[in-house]
């Protein structure tokens, strides 16, 4: 209790504001938003600042694999989340300081198309600040909705997931909201597809023993000819998930995979590998983040608290660590705890 106590002393306010006097000023900058994280160098986008539109895990899938834990929130309803006009000032502000970004990124620890608000904000990026490129990222459960198709229809790159094209396997990997089906998701992004002029980059998820059958990949690849994207990205568990029993694909299964497939547009998403050159990529949050955990070990919620950071920005920083193996995951009663590797 007492440990329990003393640690509680070392919140936001003591702990982060000792990190921060350790920070320059300009490193600041995305950690001072709350609906804005990073900028962060991603795998597949480069430099890309985060925009989270929705509150933590709300989101229409409580998918076995989420590393960001169980959905708390479960909807397809459509709503103002989170207050449409901050989240443009947050954008100005943030913008009108000319950062180097390769995309700014809808994404986060919830389904960014739940927002009723993501086509003005879109409108609002296109008109102002035309030079900065903007991506999806998006289970792609909602594009049966003709409204939602036209709202997203000027962002420049749309990543949706499609981790099932049976209902079966969809239910135990994706645990939707019980009105989706993968019947009326794959039509919705077959319609996507007909009205949206920029790329589709298509992300399965494969989950070992689940959607990796003969049956499952046959109609995965029937569903690809329909859908038409322009990349096919296979993807696969690096770091626990809300399920401790998911496991990851090989390296081999996942080409195996790419080769039945058979077209030239299917990836294996690769590892970034540039992170340690890019110029804003801030080193002093993943140092900070890397001396909290070589302390103690820490779940995501134990340094959100610490830190002062929220969730979906401490899970970028978390994702590059272990991607460069600094640090190492351990499940305990309490949840997935961080350690550092050495
Ligand atoms: S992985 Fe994405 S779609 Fe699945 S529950 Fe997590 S946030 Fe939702």
């Amino acid at each position: 209790m007492i440990k329990q106590a003393n640690w509680r002393l070392f919140t936001k306010s003591s702990i982060f504001g000792f990190f921060v006097s350790c920070l320059k000023k300009e490193d600041l900058t995305a950690m001072n938003y709350k609906y804005l994280f990073g900028p962060v160098p991603s795998r597949r986008l480069g430099m890309s600042l985060g925009v989270d539109l929705v509150p933590f895990k709300t989101c229409t899938y409580n998918c076995i694999y989420c590393e960001c834990g169980k959905t708390t929130h479960l909807t397809i309803n459509r709503k103002e989340y989170v207050p449409l006009k901050e989240v443009v000032a947050e954008l100005k502000d943030y913008l009108d300081r000319k950062p180097a970004l390769d995309f700014i990124t809808f994404s986060g620890s919830g389904e960014p198309t739940l927002h009723s608000g993501i086509g003005n904000i879109i409108d609002f990026l296109k008109t102002e600040y035309p030079n900065y490129k903007t991506c999806l990222l998006t289970n792609g459960s909602l594009f049966y909705l003709e409204n939602l198709r036209k709202e997203v229809r000027s962002v420049d790159l749309i990543i949706p997931s499609l981790d099932a094209v049976s209902d079966i396997v969809f239910r135990k990997i994706n645990r939707p909201s019980p009105q989706l089906n993968p019947q009326k998701i794959i039509e919705g992004l077959v319609s996507l597809r007909k009205g949206y002029p920029s790329p589709i980059w298509l992300e399965i998820f494969i989950v070992p023993g689940l959607n990796d059958t003969k049956s499952e990949l046959k109609a995965f690849k029937e569903a690809i000819q329909k859908i038409k994207p322009d990349k096919v990205q296979l993807n696969t568990l690096d770091r626990p998930g809300t399920e401790d029993w998911v496991n990851s694909a090989s390296r081999e299964a996942l080409e195996r995979i790419a080769s039945y497939f058979g077209t030239e547009q299917v990836e294996i998403i690769a590892k970034f590998q540039h992170k340690e050159k890019k110029s804003t990529y801030n080193k002093d949050i993943a140092d900070i983040i890397l001396k909290t955990i070589k302390r103690r070990p820490c779940t995501i919620e134990d340094l959100s608290e610490m830190l002062g950071l929220r969730i979906s920005e401490l899970n970028k920083w978390i994702h590059i660590l272990m991607e460069t193996e600094r640090i190492e995951t351990e499940k305990k009663d309490r949840g997935i705890f961080f350690k550092a590797k050495f």
